[in-house]
């Protein structure tokens, strides 16, 4: 017969045999986890990416641009880094090419307030030069906590250089834009950067095209 616990120690006690119980063993001291991005909540991970030291940037920045919009949107827009002006006022896409990319989004039934915009680096290069690889690997985390927290139904990636890291290409824009990618789940489309549209406003009329590709792809995926 298969004896409880209780009833095998009371067993043994009525017998008059000591009963060695093992020793309770210390609490494991709490230690407090380094929490890594890809586990972290959005106000984690705001303040995470506020303090950031991980990369040379941090020295240079005025502050850390985070990203703006939905946390829940359909649309994802996704830059390069902050430029000067995103770098004083710690929002993406400010000034004539944040003016161009808000009519971009208008264009496709989207603002600011709809979608989420990010940038690959959260920190300012030097100078606008291109982000080094060491600096965008860093930060690469981030963006893809951010992307997994948004869980937008469509990517559209906006000039040469976002475009080469998410999708790990050193293809060009001309050549990346006008078909559908894929970032994991999750579809991308590739545009010109709004800041090259202004200095070459003739390919504005392939970067509608490429909006009205990324605005299909988005109502397939039920945007
Ligand atoms: S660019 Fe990214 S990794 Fe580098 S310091 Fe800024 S937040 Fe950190």
């Amino acid at each position: 017969m298969i004896q409880s616990e209780h009833q095998r120690r009371a067993y043994l006690e009525a017998l008059g045999i000591d009963v060695w119980l093992p020793r309770a063993e210390p609490e494991p001291e709490v230690i407090a986890a380094d929490l890594q991005p890809v586990a972290m909540d959005w106000s984690a991970l705001r303040e995470t990416v506020s303090q950031c030291t991980r990369c040379r940037l941090h020295e240079s920045r005025t502050q850390t641009v985070f990203g703006v919009g939905n946390p829940a949107a359909n649309w994802m827009i996704i830059g390069e880094a902050p430029g000067a002006e995103e770098d004083r006022r710690g929002e993406p896409f400010v000034g004539r090419a944040g003016k161009l990319l808000d009519e971009m989004l208008r264009a496709v039934g989207q603002n600011r307030e709809t979608a989420f915009i990010a940038n690959i680096l959260k920190c300012r290069p030097p100078n606008n030069r291109d982000p080094k690889p060491d600096e965008s690997s860093e930060c690469r985390g981030y963006l893809e906590r951010q992307i997994g927290l948004v869980q937008p139904r469509i990517i559209l990636a906006v000039g040469r250089i976002a475009a080469q890291l998410l999708l790990e290409t050193d293809s060009p824009v001309g050549r990346l834009r006008g078909r559908r990618h894929q970032l994991g789940d999750t579809p991308l489309v590739v545009t010109y950067h709004p800041a090259y549209l202004l200095r070459s406003p003739v390919q504005k009329r392939k970067a509608w095209d490429d909006l009205c590709l990324a605005s299909r792809v988005a109502a397939e995926t039920g945007a």
